[in-house]
């Protein structure tokens, strides 16, 4: 498991050459390396061979319904932010077999199949996506309703984290405290350091299996000067933000379920889903059965969902939320408000993934701030 940072193990100074140790190392211990890597103009999450395959002097650009990604004329490798994929694509599969039955006389039998248990090294994970997956553990690590394949798959992960050194116009992560620095959680922690002629890489070993691998690569112990380095960065990082979620926004949505607002983001929302599909911690999904053309075998497969689709609340002959504003109410409503109730945490961490990828725009911080300003003025 990995530690606390007050538990790390060690902060060493590498080279940007020795990035490519590190993959090897990972694939070598029989790791499949999954990073950033640049598909079809977007920074997407996929597995990496080598170090070459990272996105090397890119950076993003993302407000309220833009993302664009541009060459900056640096060397750096990690100077853009979140895109589209999350990781739960990995830990949480959008697409997955429950079962699979065979028919046999006029019954079926179950087809037992043990599914292998992939061993992900996430490499450039960021703070905010680091929550979001200690977020989906309280729903999928939950005792007597706990997801089996979901805890083996994220057991088995190796987490190389990446702090943040710039937001995007959309992150809002120091608000909600889950960045731009990670302090724990990991198996070893990365800061680039770019600037006036120098290029290097802190690492910060947390966990047991961070230092196995991190023995590995080639790399002096920092100095104090280095080690003080990530923390003034994020610091001006976190400064930088320019969105940030309202205080109190738990108890604040609940004295508000009636409010006008609710009206008015509804004349706006297309009811796409894809605020729900982007966001690192929703985990809604739909069951559903197969047949082959003869009948004669069946499996059941589990796809995400979403809140926003008019069948996801549909119960004994009509939905629950037909519409707009409900199901609008219902999402944003869950991840600042009861998901507190149900998981003790709350459902966002700040990532601006919703903003960035809302078609129209639609501002989780700016939708919070106009109910809270509204109370004003009452
Ligand atoms: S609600 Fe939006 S900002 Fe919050 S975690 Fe989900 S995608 Fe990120
Ligand atoms: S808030 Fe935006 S992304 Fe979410 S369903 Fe509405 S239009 Fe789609």
């Amino acid at each position: 498991m990995t530690a606390n940072k007050s538990e790390a193990l060690g902060t060493f100074v590498i080279a940007p050459s020795e990035l490519g140790s590190l993959i090897s190392a990972l694939r070598e211990d029989g790791y499949e390396v999954i990073g950033p890597k640049l598909a079809d103009g977007a920074i997407v999450h996929e597995p990496l061979e080598s170090a070459d395959d990272l996105p090397v002097g890119y950076d993003d650009e993302q407000e309220g319904g833009t993302y664009r990604v541009a060459k900056n004329g640096a060397n750096t490798y990690f100077d853009y932010v979140v895109g589209p994929h999350s990781w739960k694509r990995y830990l949480f599969p959008p697409d997955q077999q429950l079962c699979q039955m065979r028919r046999q006389g006029k019954t079926f039998r179950l087809i037992e199949t043990k599914q292998e248990i992939p061993r992900y090294a996430f490499f450039g994970v960021r703070s905010c996506d680091l929550h979001a997956m200690q977020v989906q553990d309280k729903v999928f690590d939950n005792g007597e309703f706990a997801d089996p394949g979901y805890m083996e798959r994220r057991k088995a992960a190796f987490v190389v984290v990446v702090n943040c050194l710039r937001p995007a116009a959309t992150c809002f992560c120091a608000s909600m405290d889950t960045g731009p620095r990670a302090t724990g959680g990991y198996d070893l922690a990365l800061t680039e350091l770019a600037s006036k002629g120098r290029h290097e890489f802190l690492v910060e070993v947390g966990s047991s299996r961070g230092e196995e691998i991190f023995a590995k690569v080639s790399g002096r112990p920092a100095t104090e000067a280095d080690q003080s380095a990530p923390e003034t960065a994020s610091a001006k990082a976190a400064n930088a933000m320019k969105r940030e979620m309202v205080p109190d926004v738990q108890a604040l949505l609940k004295r508000n379920l009636e409010h006008r607002r609710w009206d008015d983001v509804a004349k706006r929302c297309l009811t796409c889903a894809n605020c729900t599909l982007v966001c690192p911690t929703c985990f809604c999904t739909t069951v559903e059965d197969y047949t082959d053309l003869t009948g004669s075998t069946a499996e059941r497969r589990r796809r995400w969902d979403s809140c926003f689709t008019m069948d996801f609340s549909y119960v004994h002959g009509g939905s629950v939320r037909r519409e707009t504003y409900a199901r609008y109410r219902q999402w944003m409503t869950h991840k600042l408000s009861s998901w507190f109730d149900q998981f003790d945490v709350s459902g966002c961490v700040g990532c601006g993934r919703c903003i960035t990828w809302c078609p129209v725009g639609i501002d989780i911080t700016e939708e919070a701030r106009a109910i809270r300003d509204s109370e004003g003025s009452r």
